[in-house]
């Protein structure tokens, strides 16, 4: 088995109103199944997601959660007004974001953006409809049927160091269910359900890197997984199933 994976060249700094897709498809030549990677951060460049602390006025409680993370109080905000639920306050913020991906700090940073250290870049408003637009429009621009994930660098629970993974999806199913086939001693698999998405970001994070490369956007060549199917939200569990969210609220609110 052989897998492919280059970064686009040449992708400008990316501005509110650019046309990710048109970009990229003058820079590379798409087939039918290749997986576009691109990192959230351009797409919400391009959305116009990106914001100036000085613009925010913190309310008493994003002051106090300030305070207790020797943070600003304008970013706190930002990650309270983007969130529906907070899972951890401190020593860091853990929340759930409106689209559902539970991450330190809603997944908003001040990487990567211009602005003398005063903007910051939230996630794109609706990442898999942002993926189901590049893909639709790569699909008019090329004629080709590509699959697109939309990225973001996260932390993980109970391991050091960050890894990308997959926010948005379009032309994918999220994961590759092997449920109810056989390991190598023909006894049935019973839990397997591999994330592919996550697996396609972080190997795509590799090449990005997470500094000033300027190499938003990988192409991964040689898999078969093109689907008619949009959205992430099967990755991630319904309230009823994530027992680690429950018991991060129960202790919160025992706090
Ligand atoms: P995130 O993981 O989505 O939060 O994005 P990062 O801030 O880690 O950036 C990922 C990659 O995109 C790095 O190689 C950055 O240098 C690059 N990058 C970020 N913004 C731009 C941009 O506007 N243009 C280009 N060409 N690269 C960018
Ligand atoms: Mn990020
Ligand atoms: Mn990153």
């Amino acid at each position: 088995m052989n897998l492919n994976a280059v970064t686009v060249p040449d992708i400008p700094l990316i501005e509110s109103g650019d046309d990710l897709a048109e970009i990229i498809c003058k820079r590379v030549a798409l087939q039918d199944c290749d997986i576009v990677v691109v990192a959230s951060t351009i797409v919400a460049k391009a959305e116009g997601r990106i914001v100036r602390l000085q613009d925010i006025s913190p309310t008493k409680r994003a002051i106090a959660i300030a305070d207790a993370n020797e943070s600003d109080s304008g970013f706190i905000q930002a990650v309270l007004d983007e969130s529906v639920e907070t899972l951890i306050e401190s020593p860091f913020l853990l929340t759930k974001t409106r689209r559902g991906n539970i991450c330190v700090n809603a997944g908003i940073d001040g990487s990567n953006v211009d602005g003398d250290g005063d903007h910051i870049i939230l996630l794109p408003d609706d990442p898999d409809k942002s993926a189901k637009n590049m893909r639709a429009d790569m699909l008019s621009i090329t004629g080709k049927k590509v699959s697109v994930v939309i990225t973001d660098t996260n932390g993980r629970a109970f391991r050091d160091g960050q890894i990308g993974v997959a926010i948005g999806v379009s032309g994918i199913r999220p994961t590759r269910d092997w449920r109810g086939t056989c390991d190598l001693f023909g006894d049935v698999l019973e839990v397997a359900n591999e994330a592919i998405v996550d697996e396609l970001a972080s190997a795509a994070n590799l090449l990005f890197g997470e500094g000033c490369d300027g190499t938003p956007v990988v192409v991964i060549r040689g898999l078969d997984l093109y689907a008619e199917s949009d959205g992430i939200g099967s990755l991630y569990f319904p309230e009823s199933d994530d027992v680690i969210r429950r018991t991060l609220l129960t202790a919160k609110d025992e706090k």
